[in-house]
């Protein structure tokens, strides 16, 4: 009898998510994708939230990705989609308790992404201190450019990080501004998770949140890694 390579399966499993690579024909499989909240102190101020407590880490699954290029649903249930753009460590690597100073070896590369959420239900979640899930985590919640690889564009302390939309600026900043430096982040989260290669994290969002409407374009760029380039869809029925 001929052997069918799904018959394991109840059903095919999903393909896997990956990302392109900057300069090279293979692509980064995803493995998980960690998030850090409230990494820059005018994001905080502007949300209204505590200064002096650490930032905290949620995840999104590898499926939320959206490609660069792409159209994303603009979502249910929601009437107040913001957008949040910030850097992407893409890790090599892992493993539980790394050093801060071993962090970067870990780190194969650097993306553009967007932490989009539904504000609205975040809130609601937040003031009930239920998980954000909902708000946070939604299907094509991630969009994610390509990955730079350290090799080719370093490691990244410093630099323009940039929001537009409809050609518009509404974030501006510079990753020196990050409360939680990226060897800090790494190794705090390793505290928690044993990270893993695949494993993508997000570093945080400057401040100048706010929403997107079906139609809206979204360019996130950030220095020496081109830009991102994102089309809101429409509401998803
Ligand atoms: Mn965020």
């Amino acid at each position: 009898m001929p052997t069918d390579a799904c018959s394991d399966y109840l059903f095919p499993p999903p393909h896997p998510v990956s990302l392109p690579i900057v300069g090279q024909p293979q692509r980064f499989p995803v493995r998980r994708i960690f998030c850090v909240g409230r990494n820059y102190l005018e994001h905080i101020r502007e949300l209204g939230n505590d200064e002096k407590q650490p930032p905290v880490f949620f995840m999104k699954p590898a499926q939320t990705i959206v490609q660069d290029g792409s159209t994303m649903a603009y979502g249910t249930l929601t009437e107040n989609l913001h957008y949040e753009l910030e850097l992407a460590l893409a890790l090599q690597s892992g493993g539980y308790n790394i050093d801060e100073g071993k962090a970067l070896q870990h780190i194969y590369g650097y993306a553009i992404a967007l932490d989009m959420t539904k504000r609205d239900i975040q809130d609601k979640l937040k003031k009930h201190g239920h998980p954000w899930e909902a708000g946070k985590s939604f299907d094509a919640s991630c969009p994610c450019g390509p990955i730079h690889p350290a090799q080719a564009v370093g490691h990244l302390e410093s630099g323009r990080i940039c929001l537009k939309v409809n050609g518009e600026i509404r974030q501006d900043s510079n990753l020196d501004m990050l409360i939680w430096k990226i060897p800090q982040i790494v190794a705090e989260l390793s505290r928690y998770f044993e990270l893993q290669a695949g494993d993508l994290i997000l570093t945080g969002t400057p401040k100048g949140v706010g929403p997107v409407l079906p139609g809206d374009v979204m360019e996130g760029s950030i220095d020496r890694l081109g830009s991102l380039n994102i089309t809101v869809g429409p509401r998803v029925a």
